[in-house]
């Protein structure tokens, strides 16, 4: 049973068996402390180094990963459950990805920006963005993706020029030791990338000890306790929260691979994932032919252990999951909604579950449930597939399926989620390039992607004046040629028009006599 001993170590469980895969320290309040002072005083060396000099060591990070890939995939589908295939296919080869791309494309990312600053110019001045790392960077993950998205932050925050503190999952510590022994065997320095294994406790004191940004993934709850926390101190924050992620299949879309993409958008990692198909909406015309589809393609999905060749559906990480998905379930029941093939358990192994005649009102539709369940509505109209779909305090990700591109991309710019997809579902995670993060209580702030990059890095304004022999005419002392100036700056000079400003250049030459005169 994956709930803990939280005595002096933590133990983890294989959830699929129950096996004790193995232990680690919690660490106290007082030692996270430490570990973060230590991490701001190697952060005062890594920053200064350049970037093909953190380039490589990703690099190297990269290759053990990659030499390691049976060993890695093994531990992370026993620690957390899933399957062996998704260990690689949705952690491994994403992240990899990942860092090769911010590997080689911080520099450039990262590039100093010239801005244009109209009228100033024509002062003698320009402006200049550079980008700053932060310093700490605490990273706290959830567990159901325990390496991709811990690594995968601590791979950008790095090529920032940032040091690292992360706190895994009480369910899934070995695997967030992995990421340090992994950076510790490509040569970096000792307190880089450190690891502090805990519970929530430990996650609180991280918080507390003033990182000097914070990377959390985790539930609403979880979040909202973070960011109280983070604003007694001003610590800046990124959250990427929970999702009830809707799919929207109109009749014209390829509904068998529709039918295909639902399955898997809602049964990959057994329905625990933050984006998740948790609410699945079908045009009423194509609606008995689209779930007899889902229906027959969720009978050939085999059951078991994760680290089983040909096993697609595995087992709910915790009892307390096993809980809400159980309650989510028997609300269906109990609200009208009928299902159609699974609802049933044995131990942590819950059934893929269709379910139908479901409407928004029911609560397990405003609710994340995190298990394989994929509760099916009907719609008439394009505007009522919008209405529904945005009826969710979450806005995660969300999918259009439609053959119609034109409609596919009107109907995106309506919902409110972070991504979007037209007739593709959850995997955009994988994608280093683009951004991902949350609309409403999904979250704030982004990972990944340059918009991810940036929560890494503070701009910094550099601003040049080439004639500073001569003194700004709004510099003290005053004088009513000061305020008749000041007038012909509000009427011609904060016009944006070149020409009109130049309308305002007698009076700036009274002043500046004026202010010549004076000094
Ligand atoms: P959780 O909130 O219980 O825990 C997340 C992390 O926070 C864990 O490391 C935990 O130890 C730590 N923690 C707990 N209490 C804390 C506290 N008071 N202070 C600091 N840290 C604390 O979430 P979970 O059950 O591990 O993960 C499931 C949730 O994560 C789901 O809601 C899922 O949607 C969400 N999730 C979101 C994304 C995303 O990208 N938006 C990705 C994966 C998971």
């Amino acid at each position: 049973m994956k709930d803990l001993n939280l005595d002096s170590a933590l133990v983890s469980f294989d959830p699929a068996t129950g096996e004790r895969i193995g232990q680690a320290k919690i660490f106290t309040p007082e030692e996270v402390k430490e570990v973060v002072s230590r991490s701001r005083k190697a952060f005062l060396k890594w920053r200064t180094t350049s970037f093909e000099e953190r380039k490589r060591l990703i690099m190297r990070a990269r290759e053990i990963i990659l030499a390691e890939i049976d060993e890695i995939a093994e531990l992370i589908s026993k620690e957390s459950g899933k399957p062996f295939a998704e260990a690689i296919s949705m952690e491994i080869v994403p992240v990899l990805d990942l860092m090769q791309y911010f590997a080689r494309k911080t520099k450039k990312l990262l590039k100093p920006r010239k801005i244009q600053i109209g009228i100033f110019s024509l002062l003698g001045r320009s402006s200049k963005i550079i980008y700053e790392p932060y310093g700490v960077i605490a990273i706290i993950p959830a567990w159901n993706y325990p390496f991709s998205i811990p690594l995968g932050e601590a791979t950008m925050a790095l090529m920032a020029g940032n040091t690292v503190v992360i706190k895994p999952s009480e369910l899934t510590p070995l695997t967030g030791l992995k990421i340090g022994e992994i950076f510790q065997k490509a040569g970096a320095d000792e307190d880089l990338v450190q690891i502090v294994t805990g519970d929530g406790a430990t996650g609180a004191a991280l918080v507390e000890s003033l990182p000097d940004k914070i990377m959390f993934t985790g539930s609403v709850a979880t979040g909202k306790k973070i960011a109280e926390i983070a604003a007694r101190n001003l610590t800046p924050f990124v959250l990427e929260l929970g999702g009830k992620d809707p799919m929207i299949v109109f009749k014209d879309a390829n509904l068998d691979i529709a039918a295909s993409a639902a399955v898997w958008g809602a049964f990959c990692n057994t329905g625990q994932n933050c984006s998740s198909v948790e609410r699945l909406y079908v045009e009423e015309e194509v609606a008995e032919k689209f779930i007899n589809l889902v229906v027959e393609k969720t009978k050939k999905l085999k059951q078991g252990n994760g680290l089983e060749s040909d096993v697609s559906v595995t087992v709910l990480s915790s009892e307390k999951q096993l809980s809400i998905v159980k309650s989510h379930v028997e609300a269906f029941r109990k609200e009208g909604a009928r299902i159609l093939i699974g609802g049933n358990h044995e131990g942590l192994f819950f059934e893929p579950t269709v379910i139908v005649d479901v409407k928004n009102s029911m609560l397990p539709m405003q609710e994340e449930t995190f298990g394989p369940t994929l509760p099916i509505a009907t719609f008439k109209t394009e505007e009522e597939a919008i209405r529904l779909a945005n009826e969710s305090n979450f806005g995660l990700t969300a999918s259009v399926w439609t053959s119609d591109l034109k409609k596919g991309k009107r109907v995106a710019e309506k919902i409110q989620a972070g991504t979007v997809c037209i007739n593709e579902v959850l995997y955009t995670h994988g994608i280093a390039q683009t951004p991902w993060g949350g609309m409403k209580l999904s979250g704030q702030g982004r990972t990944h992607g340059l918009e991810g990059l940036m929560e890494l890095v503070q701009p910094k304004h550099i601003h040049l004046n080439r004639f500073s022999i001569l003194p700004d005419i709004w510099w003290m002392p005053y004088s009513e040629t000061a305020i008749k100036t000041f007038k012909a700056l509000a009427k011609h000079f904060a016009s944006g028009s070149m020409l009109k400003a130049s309308l305002a250049l007698p009076q700036i030459v009274r002043r500046l006599k004026e202010l010549l005169a004076n000094k």
